[in-house]
């Protein structure tokens, strides 16, 4: 099958989150099942950088090759993408984003017939990417290139939905017949992620759990209407995890490689952690790790509520993320009152990331929801036990037999599991089979890309 990939993040080239990992991975497995695959992304000012081999199609296109024979096709355009951020900068989202999306959709559309790709699906993701399909089947619908063209949206977050003031609308190009409850409007604005839902051919989310919920008004943040008005063509397909990046017996990101077998070396892992974190060397203290966006999604308002009683207890706890300001400000209070208790770090930096992971006892993940996660199966390959809410991909994966996990998101359930997993942590012998049947779980990709496989063969006939 020939696919496009097209999203607005791409590991190793543009990551903000957990998307970029998928789509940076997700090709790679589908490439060694035989499939035909073409990456579509902007280029953003940070895929300039030398590290990146990058090759000139034509004036505006260049691209890069990952793999055996992927090519990662980059969209130009010096106005819209020359820039730091991928979607805003310190003072919000930029204020052109419709611009920006909508011409790297129609410049993605021009390319494929530029470049002869004639695909079977084009495989979408989030709302930077949804004008594809509604282009498809309105501006586009009478070229013969695209005729057989099917298209799959994958929803990473349907927090996210791409709102934009109804004015914008004439830069869309499109008819204002378009324009209604049953398409693109969402409470007299312009909804992206709605319109892709309803032309996309298939709609999937990233675990079954999140599918589920977001059919529900408590999850679907507005949109379960149109999900359940469309239930049979909405499923979930949990994401994998690059093992290749994410390996504590070959990351060279880390102070010593270990395994199931030589889980002692991880506590090399624990000194290196705490002496850069300037935290207590001592190996009996249980040490929690945090990597995440500091957002309520992941739990911070719950988790804010009870920082001051969690510092109080017989923990030490390293926070890395960047996210809401005032959750900024609550940890950074915390730092001055707890200096030996809690280690902050508000910025966005891989190798740390891979620290954490491999250096704590504990991976904190409290999420609200949780579309599918990969920071707790990036933990549980780490042996770092993860602690979660039962939600969406968490529910998927995290088990009492491989970490923590509680069901009534509260700041009170949340301490008595932390205090929980203190206790636990005292009794060696479990600690150590719990940590080898998390580093046992098996979230790669291979299984993952053969029921994309499947989803793309049913849209093929939708
Ligand atoms: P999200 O909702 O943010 O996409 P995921 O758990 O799906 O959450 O993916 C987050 C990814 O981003 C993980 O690979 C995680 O390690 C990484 N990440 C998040 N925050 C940071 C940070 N501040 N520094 C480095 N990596 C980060």
């Amino acid at each position: 099958m020939k696919i496009a990939i097209c999203a607005s993040e791409v590991v190793p080239f543009a990551k903000t989150g957990g998307l970029a990992d998928v789509t940076g991975a997700l090709p790679l497995s589908l490439e060694a099942l035989k499939q035909e695959v073409n990456i579509i992304m902007p280029k953003y000012k940070a895929i300039q950088e030398p590290k990146f081999k990058i090759n000139r199609f034509k004036e505006d296109i260049s691209y890069s090759v990952v793999s055996k024979g992927i090519k990662v096709y980059f969209i130009e355009n010096e106005a819209y993408f020359n820039r730091e951020g991928l979607y805003g900068d310190k003072s919000g989202d930029y204020k052109d984003n419709l611009d920006r999306f909508s011409y790297y959709c129609k410049r993605s559309l021009e390319l494929l017939k530029e470049i002869n790709f004639k695909a079977d699906i084009i495989h979408i993701h989030d709302w930077q990417a949804t004008l594809i399909p509604i282009y498809l089947k309105t501006l586009y619908k009478d070229k013969p290139f695209y005729k057989n063209i099917r298209t799959v949206l994958t929803i990473h977050n349907i927090g996210y939905q791409g709102l934009f003031p109804k004015e914008q609308y004439p830069k869309l190009g499109l008819d204002w017949s378009y324009f209604n409850m049953e398409m693109l409007e969402f409470y007299n604005q312009i909804n992206l992620l709605k319109g892709g839902m309803v032309f996309s051919d298939l709609i999937n989310t990233v675990s079954p759990t999140y599918s589920k919920e977001i059919q529900t008004k408590e999850f679907g943040y507005g949109l379960e209407g149109v999900l359940n008005k469309r239930k049979n063509s909405v499923f979930g397909i949990l994401n994998g995890l690059d093992y290749s990046i994410w390996n504590p017996e070959t990351d060279k990101l880390i102070a010593k490689t270990y395994s199931a077998e030589k889980i002692k070396d991880k506590n090399e892992n624990k000194k290196d952690l705490q002496k850069i974190c300037k935290l207590p060397e001592d190996s009996r203290v249980p040490l929690f790790g945090i990597v995440s966006r500091l957002a309520e999604q992941k739990g911070f308002d719950i988790l804010a509520l009870a920082i001051d009683k969690i510092c109080r207890m017989d923990l030490e706890l390293v926070i890395l993320g960047t996210g809401d300001m005032k959750y900024h400000l609550i940890l950074e209070d915390m730092v001055k009152k707890y200096p030996k208790v809690i280690s902050l770090h508000l910025k966005f930096d891989d190798v740390l990331a891979h620290k954490i992971y491999a250096g704590s006892d504990i991976f904190l993940m409290p999420s609200k929801y949780e579309p599918c996660g990969l920071g707790q199966l990036i933990s549980l390959k780490y042996g770092t036990l993860p602690l979660v809410f039962k939600t969406g991909g968490l529910a998927d994966t995290v088990t009492k037999d491989n970490g923590f996990i509680f069901d009534n998101y509260s700041q009170e359930d949340l301490i008595k599991t932390i205090q929980k997993a203190i206790k636990a942590f005292q009794n060696k012998d479990k600690w150590l089979k719990t940590q080898s049947s998390a580093m046992q779980c098996d979230f790669s990709w291979e299984e993952s890309a053969q029921k994309y496989i499947d989803l793309y063969e049913r849209a093929k006939k939708a």
